[in-house]
């Protein structure tokens, strides 16, 4: 009796995990068949010009990140994916400009490039963001995160998506940022500086930008939505922050532009 049930029970397993088999072949198939991917790869080398990001030893940010760029440009051209920079020489861009730019391009991907820095000097790794009401983009980062565990010796900090930076949330295609590793970090930093370093990363990127191309769909309908309200609530937020509160014999206060240059080290993505 034991042995007949363990029998059936084996047999009822089978059947099981042949139908489970079926079910993500289907599922495949069926995604394989809805393809609708990005055409276009837009690369954002992170700051720029006076804005320039984080700074450690004399390694600055926004030289990493446009070495890192110009290699990630040249590997996806190579592979027959169009590409466009954001910018190309040392130039102040504006966060609106940046995701201006991806939005010229229809089902384009926004892929933002920074380097991190922390006072604590053992801290290190990369960490990945996506808007969290984009599923697309949320899977394109998952792609890159594996791609750089898989082909990276560094440390992986993990998929955020609890962040709305603008880049993320102006773009009306798919983006990603991607905070390639801590410069603030001795052995990181000198990995992330060396021609090799810098290669090995922008290969590991594109090699997860290509595996996930064909595979994707764009987003539903709900990601632009979830992208206006927290546009309409930020441009809200700021018209009150500049209108300042409302006391009639308060003397007229200095209102500082929102398009002046930020002088902290530290900016918004
Ligand atoms: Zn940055």
């Amino acid at each position: 009796m034991a042995s007949f049930s363990v029998i059936t029970s084996a047999t009822a397993m089978n059947a099981s995990s042949r139908i489970h088999r079926l079910l993500a072949l289907l599922s495949l198939l069926l995604a394989t068949a809805s393809v609708s991917a990005f055409e276009t790869v837009v690369i954002d080398p992170g700051h720029g010009g006076n804005d320039e990001g984080t700074e450690w030893r004399k390694v600055t940010e926004k030289d990493l990140t446009l070495a890192i760029a110009r290699r990630l440009e040249k590997i996806l051209r190579e592979k027959h994916i169009q590409t466009v920079l954001t910018r190309h020489c040392d130039a102040f861009i504006s966060l609106d400009e940046r995701a201006e730019i991806a939005n010229l391009f229809p089902d384009s991907l926004l892929l933002s490039i920074h380097f991190n820095g922390a006072r604590m000097f053992d801290v290190n790794g990369f960490e990945i963001y996506a808007f969290r009401h984009s599923p697309t983009s949320r899977t394109i980062a998952e792609s890159i995160q594996q791609a750089m565990m898989e082909n990276l010796r560094s440390k992986n900090r993990g998929l955020r998506t609890d962040q709305d930076y603008a880049v993320l949330v102006r773009s009306a295609g798919s983006a990603v940022l991607v905070e390639c590793g801590f410069i603030s970090n001795k052995a990181e930093a000198s990995r992330l500086t060396s021609p090799e370093g810098q290669e090995a990363l922008a290969e590991a990127i594109a090699l997860g930008v290509m595996r996930i191309k064909p595979l994707i769909n764009t987003d539903p309908p709900e990601a632009d939505i979830a992208k206006c309200e927290i546009h309409a609530r930020k441009h809200d937020e700021a018209m009150k922050a500049k209108e300042g509160p409302e006391k009639k014999s308060a003397p007229p206060k200095k209102v500082v532009s929102s398009g002046s240059k930020p002088k902290s080290k530290q900016r918004k993505k």
